[in-house]
């Protein structure tokens, strides 16, 4: 079955209309930062659930001078505390990372691997029972699972089969866990596999305990760009029309971006505003959308040469994804409340800049990395719960611990 084939109609038309094109910038290069923070609809009620348009929010994603900083660093901040106060919040989980067998080749990734190539490996169910074991034993209340696109991933021949017994194995191991997984792409893998309408993929993997959708893959929505970031992966339009099905099943989902590698200013609006347009559909549905937006800085150092010679740089430039930061937080105000930093990309110390730039939460202790980690990220794979506490308490804000969906931790 091909991807198109196993996504629903309805939400495949619907994602036409609601995935926004790059548009080239038409205001003036030099429009006043603050004129362009005015025009925002929230400017002067934080709770005003208006979409700021693509121009602006094009021109306000092109201040990048250091000039622009201070202001928009003071304006998201401001924003922020009026939309979720001070207490910045974590989560106790971990990632499992189940393999890096992937069947596509995207250019920026240094995670995927070729089956009996140095470096790839394929954890078994029992040792991923094991970690959700011991993850349970120290007091998590999520898994976070994702992996590459593994076709031999299989039980009795379905990918579906496979990822329902994971699912099981893992809540055996860890009973009353969150079971925050499979991006997008990894559940149109399995309906492409096994044959299958989305839907009925998400209807099975919610009985067995799926409880929430990273919404990674999303890369930058932007289909000119993707052609050339992973031109394999699923298209800007059917990561939408997945993102609607999971929401329209009652599932939250995460929403991010990564940054910091070739897209441009219009590419970055592109995204920004296509969120947006997601939250407002589910919104207005009553579904529960996007419990956050994570930024993730692009990690250069191991990535495939091209890519990375195009870039120029190994490690994130903090100075520009702390303006990013706060242009998402100016950007998605009242509709995306929540802003995590990455600290596996940035380090616990950018991260804990971060919350001075519009970020609110802190993400979680994750126990253990693979992907970002493989690319050269410098920020580590684990982080204790006293950590994250005390980088937030160095900030001067209250910290709390928080579920996966931000209630009060279970
Ligand atoms: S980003 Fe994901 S889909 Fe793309 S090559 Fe890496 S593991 Fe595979």
């Amino acid at each position: 079955m091909t991807p198109a084939a196993a996504l629903a109609p309805w939400a495949t038309a619907k994602a036409a209309r609601l995935l926004q094109p790059p548009e080239p910038l038409r205001v003036p290069k030099r429009a006043h930062l603050a004129d362009l923070l005015q025009a925002l609809p929230w400017a002067d009620e934080p709770e005003t659930l208006v979409l700021p348009d693509a121009q602006l929010a094009a021109a306000l994603l092109a201040q990048t001078s250091a000039a622009e900083a201070e202001p928009l660093r003071q304006a998201a901040d401001r924003l922020r505390a009026a939309l979720v106060g001070e207490t910045v919040t974590y989560v106790i989980n971990r990632n499992l990372n189940l393999s890096n067998h992937c069947v596509k080749h995207c250019s920026f990734c240094a995670f995927r691997r070729d089956p009996g190539t140095p470096g790839a490996y394929w954890l078994s169910r029992d040792v991923l029972q094991a970690k959700a074991a011991d993850a349970h034993q120290r007091g998590a209340t999520e898994l976070c699972v994702q992996g590459g696109l593994n076709p031999e991933a299989r039980l009795n021949g379905s990918l579906l089969a496979y990822a329902e017994a994971l699912l099981a194995d893992l809540l055996e191991a860890a009973p009353g866990v969150h079971l925050h997984a499979f991006s997008p792409q990894e559940l149109l893998f399995m309906a492409e596999g096994d044959g299958l309408p989305l839907d009925g993929v998400l209807d099975r993997l919610q009985q067995a305990g799926l409880a929430s959708v990273p919404g990674t893959a999303a890369e930058v929505l932007s289909e000119p760009l993707r052609r050339v970031l992973c031109p394999e992966k699923l298209s800007a339009r059917s990561w939408v029309a997945v993102m609607l099905q999971v929401h329209a099943r009652g599932l939250p989902a995460t929403s991010t971006l990564m940054a910091g590698h070739i897209e441009s200013a219009a590419d970055r609006a592109a995204h920004l505003l296509t969120l947006l347009q997601l939250q407002r559909h589910a919104i207005e549905r009553g579904q529960m959308g996007f419990t956050e937006f994570v930024l993730l800085p692009f990690v250069g150092q191991a990535a495939p040469a091209p890519l990375r010679q195009r870039v120029g740089r190994d490690q994130p430039d903090l100075q520009a994804m702390l303006q990013l930061t706060a242009v998402s937080r100016l950007l998605l105000g009242p509709w995306i409340r929540h802003h995590q930093p990455s600290w596996v990309k940035l380090g616990l110390a950018g991260a804990t800049e971060a919350l001075r730039w519009g970020a609110d939460d802190l993400g979680g202790t994750l126990m253990e990395e693979h992907i970002t980690t493989m690319a050269g990220a410098s920020g580590g794979t684990n982080q204790d719960p006293a950590a994250l506490e005390a980088a937030a308490r160095s900030a001067g804000r209250p910290v709390r611990r928080r579920s996966t969906t931000y209630g009060p931790c279970p």
